[in-house]
């Protein structure tokens, strides 16, 4: 299907693209990647009068270090991290989350802040990134803001985004050594969003303690989550089969899955036990330097 008529605007700077924002208000859609809103343009889903393609508009792609921080600019393509020496070492649940997204072509043009702004609650980075300490940053009008990832998502495919904003960086802290992370998904098809996903961040204490640990739950709710419960029982303690078997019913009740056709609640509910037990194992051998490859369910 085609997509209905549209007005094509490529700004140069992020004030051009708030100023046409401003000027086209509710008919106005952003354009990043277009791996979301093109085909929900081409099944009418959106029906956008005026489309602003942000990809001109320099200072947005890549990535950096700074300091403890990766910054992430908002074009930043899925397919960067994935191909990242740098995020692999030190962010190996990211590099989880990159490889595990939709398929190569995909990858080569989504971006992650696209991901974010779109709130799929079965998508891979919002659910990913909130296992780590991550910000993001929305430029408006007024000059930016930058809001901690739990609150910048507030409900399935709603954001805290106002409508004359856009989303320029995303920060992420780097996490301090001995530490490991993973991101498991399960999907039914190779190359497909997640019936369910967990990530698992941990930073050990010198004793082989959890001195840090956080649990992130994707496609198991309206938003992803993370489990708070099960994070209080594993915090200052060591890892254990005893204590894995403690957490994992809090990570499963956490999960508020929706019955559809990926899947039953129950089974959904069942998964993200299962998939915090394989992310928490890859997350462990991971902070002892023991290599896991990229993780594929
Ligand atoms: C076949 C297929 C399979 C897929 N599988 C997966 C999967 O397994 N996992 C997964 O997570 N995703 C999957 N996706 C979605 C993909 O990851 C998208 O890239 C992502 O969801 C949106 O990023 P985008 O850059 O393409 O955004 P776009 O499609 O360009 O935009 C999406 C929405 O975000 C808004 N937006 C974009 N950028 C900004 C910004 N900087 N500031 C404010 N608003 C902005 C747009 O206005 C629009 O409303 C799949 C897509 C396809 C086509």
């Amino acid at each position: 299907m085609y997509p209905a008529e549209f007005e094509y605007f490529a700004p140069g700077t992020v004030d051009e693209a708030l100023e046409l924002l401003a000027r086209h208000g509710d008919e106005a859609k952003i354009l990043a990647g277009g791996q979301s809103l093109i085909p929900m343009m081409k099944l009418r889903i959106a029906s956008p009068r005026c489309v602003i393609d942000v990809n001109r508009i320099p200072g947005l792609t890549g990535f950096r270090q700074d300091g403890d921080r990766l910054i992430i600019g908002a074009l930043c393509r899925h397919a960067e991290i994935a191909q990242s020496a740098l995020v692999r070492e030190r962010l190996p649940l990211m590099t989880d989350a990159a490889s595990q997204t939709a398929d190569v072509q995909v990858r080569n043009r989504g971006t992650v802040g696209g991901s974010l702004a779109h709130a799929d609650p079965a998508g891979d980075w919002p659910a990913a990134l909130l296992a780590l300490e991550t910000s993001v940053t929305i430029a408006g009008r007024e000059g930016r803001r930058t809001v901690p990832l739990q609150e910048f998502i507030v409900d399935a495919y709603t954001t805290q985004l106002g409508p004359i904003e856009m989303v320029t960086e995303i920060a992420v802290r780097l996490p301090t050594p001995p530490c490991g992370g993973a991101y498991v998904k399960f999907e039914k098809r190779a190359g497909d969003f997640a019936v369910a996903s967990v990530g698992v961040q941990i930073e050990l204490a010198a004793g082989g303690q959890c001195r840090a640990v956080a649990i992130s739950l994707g496609a198991l709710g309206a938003m992803p989550t993370r489990a708070r419960a099960a994070e209080d029982v594993l915090r200052g303690r060591a890892p254990s089969s005893a204590l894995l078997a403690e957490a994992e019913p809090l990570v499963r009740a956490e999960a508020q899955p929706f019955d559809d056709t990926r899947g039953s609640v129950e089974y959904k509910r069942h998964l993200a036990g299962v998939l915090f037990r394989r992310a928490f194992s890859a997350a462990l051998d991971r902070a002892h330097g023991r290599d896991v490859q990229t993780l594929h369910v």
